[in-house]
């Protein structure tokens, strides 16, 4: 696997928030920073309801109505950056999603629309886009669909006359149709059984390799992050709060969070099962103040209970959002 060092991506003091009312909100993404390079494969990884598929619907541009954000994600397309947050939908839709950033979201019925006909999904993508007749355009789509193990007639049903995991694959299908530069995938695996789960991640790493398309793998399931990336992002309560390469991070993880995920992993040779983390994530209409890990984290103390840590750099792009490793 080849690690680019060019930006393609870069998220800039993203915060985001569901609107419940004038006076509620909750506080789904605060201040992240990231930035994704041309050719990487990056895991989001955090228990549910820690913000990441969030962030990834603001990283993909698309925002829901009770949604409100601020920041900038900037995007290298071929005639320069755009700012997906700035631009409009109509834009988006005309000219980047699918062609250069595509996203696979973990319900495929949240992108196929049950009223059109499998075909005309990856029909209506080829002539927008690349200008393909009909024909040639429905043979390009049996390819992709044979590929994963579907057969071609499959592009004449209607979307709710196929099984969870035809679907899964026929979304994963279309996502990579355009070869597109960015690829999002949130959970694309959970939804489906786990011989399936191992043929489509595998899909999706191939394709990413033979494009050179950056992919982003968000899942809750570590072993995923450990087998297939190079870049390891983790959030907790909205925060980013480490972010390191993938084999150094799982030699030593620094948050106390991190190493909480890592010790939740089966080991070989366990007779029982392992521990979870204790507690539950926090409410984020209203976050613990300091660290929002504090309530939950052995190593507490006094000024994580009162002061918001500080992001501590390190070589290799590695960052931890931590008061353990601030000098005083
Ligand atoms: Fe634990 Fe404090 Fe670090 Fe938060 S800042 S993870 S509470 S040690």
């Amino acid at each position: 696997m080849s690690i680019g060092n060019t930006s393609i991506l870069r998220a800039v003091d993203i915060y985001g928030e569901y609107v419940v009312s004038p006076l509620l909100s909750v506080k789904a993404v605060t201040n992240v920073i990231l930035h994704m390079n041309s050719g990487e494969i990056v895991g989001i990884a955090g228990e549910s309801g820690c913000g990441k598929s969030t962030l990834v619907k603001i990283l993909y541009g698309y925002i829901e109505p009770s949604l409100r954000v601020r920041g900038r994600v900037l995007l290298n397309i071929d005639d320069g950056t755009i700012d997906l947050l700035s631009v409009d939908e109509e834009y988006k839709r005309g000219r980047i999603w699918w062609r250069y950033i595509s996203y696979i979201p973990q319900n495929s019925m949240n992108i196929l629309n049950p009223y059109m006909r499998v075909g005309d999904h990856f029909t209506e993508l080829l002539k927008k886009h690349l200008n393909l007749e009909k024909d040639e355009a429905i043979r390009v789509a049996g390819e992709y669909v044979e590929d994963l193990g579907l057969r071609k007639d499959v592009l004449k049903a209607f979307p709710h006359q196929l099984s969870g995991g035809m679907r899964q694959r026929i979304v994963v299908a279309l996502s990579l149709l355009l070869k597109p530069r960015v690829i999002f995938a949130d959970e694309p695996t959970t939804a489906v059984d786990v011989v399936l789960q191992k043929v489509l991640l595998q899909y999706l790493l191939d394709k990413q390799k033979e494009y050179g398309s950056t992919l982003i793998i968000v899942t809750h399931d570590m072993s995923i992050h450990a087998m297939a990336t190079e870049r390891i992002i983790v959030m907790y309560a909205g925060h980013v709060v480490e972010e390191a390469p993938t084999e150094l991070f799982y030699e030593d993880p620094k948050h106390p969070y991190s190493r909480a995920l890592i010790n939740s992993l089966p080991r070989l040779g366990d007779k029982g099962i392992r521990q979870g983390l204790a507690g539950q994530p926090p409410s984020l209409i209203n976050p613990p103040p300091g660290c929002r890990f504090h309530p939950r984290c052995p190593y507490s103390m006094d000024i994580c209970r009162r002061e918001e840590p500080p992001i501590n750099k390190y070589e290799n792009g590695w960052r931890v959002k931590c008061w353990l490793y601030v000098k005083r």
